[in-house]
């Protein structure tokens, strides 16, 4: 929980705060934009809370915090954000909230399944958040994007006996990971599931594509609100831009119609709209070299 003497001064004044640890993930003002605001280098509240669906959206972003730096001075059930998760997104997938300090606060999400329930990156592996997803009956699989964001990887391997799949290139067979992707072929995981090698951001980015519609994207690929298209990161692209351009242009083979990332916003739209983006985004990152 934050500190009070630590409170930002770009908070608006009353309940909700953020403290000086955050380290601006923007987390929270992608999950209660209409509460907080990324400011510059970190986020604050720009608008406290006025109905009861603001304040649990507002406590949703409290739990999801990586580094604990929201805070509130008055009385609130903190069990209304916690028990909020894993959020339901859409069909069987589910956000995890709990971001984690190690994955810089990159999003997580959970497939639930009657076959065995498969995570997309790891989550923090925080109690309550392991209660509710062994209730949803544990994880099978977990499927790793690149290096950045395999956090609590193996508290899960050993909690759950989850399998791991990850590339070669961000250090697989290092970590113990038990399905090892090589090269830059598709890989079929089985169970209307693809990885699909991105290399860019990292050596061994992967992306994947679940029932031909929910992509994964890591930090890969998300949605610019600003503007209101599929975007990437140039300045994060560790390993090589002119290869993220390179391995962006292989997504145009295939339909989807959710971006799920693991840094910046998602988004919904039918498969030509969504492919129309990636055409706007590839021809976008071609004028960023
Ligand atoms: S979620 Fe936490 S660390 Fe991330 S931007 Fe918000 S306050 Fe900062």
């Amino acid at each position: 929980m934050a500190n009070l003497q630590h409170r930002l001064p770009e908070n608006a004044p009353g309940d909700f705060f953020v403290d000086t640890s955050c380290i601006d993930c923007d987390t929270c003002s992608q999950l209660a934009p209409e509460i907080f605001r990324d400011h510059g280098d970190q986020c604050s509240v720009y608008h406290q809370p006025e109905s009861p669906a603001e304040t649990k959206r507002a406590l949703m972003a409290l739990v999801a915090c990586p580094t604990g730096s929201i805070g509130f001075t008055e009385k609130h059930d903190a069990h209304i954000g916690i028990d909020a998760f894993p959020m339901h997104i859409a069909e069987d997938v589910y956000f995890c909230g709990f971001t984690a300090e190690e994955s810089f606060g990159g999003w997580s999400y959970l497939i639930k399944r009657p076959g065995g329930n498969v995570l997309i990156d790891s989550p923090r592996f925080a109690t309550p958040l392991v209660k509710h997803i062994t209730a949803l009956g544990g994880v099978d699989r977990m499927l790793l994007t690149h290096k950045d964001d395999i956090a609590a990887h193996e508290s899960f391997h050993d909690r759950f006996g989850t399998l791991r799949a990850m590339h070669r290139d961000d250090g697989a067979a290092k970590l113990g990971v038990e399905q090892v992707i090589e090269g830059e072929n598709p890989v079929d995981l089985g169970d209307d599931l693809l990885a699909l090698p991105t290399p860019g951001h990292t050596r061994g980015h992967v992306v994947f594509l679940y029932k031909q519609k929910f992509l994964f994207t890591g930090d890969h690929l998300a949605w610019s609100p600003s503007r209101k298209t599929l975007t990437a990161f140039r300045s994060v692209a560790w390993y090589s831009w002119p290869e993220q351009i390179r391995s962006m242009e292989t997504l145009l083979a295939y339909d989807f119609e959710w971006v799920l990332p693991g840094h910046g916003d998602m988004h919904n739209d039918s498969a030509p709209k969504m492919r129309e983006h990636l055409e706007r985004c590839i021809a976008w990152m071609k004028t960023r070299n």
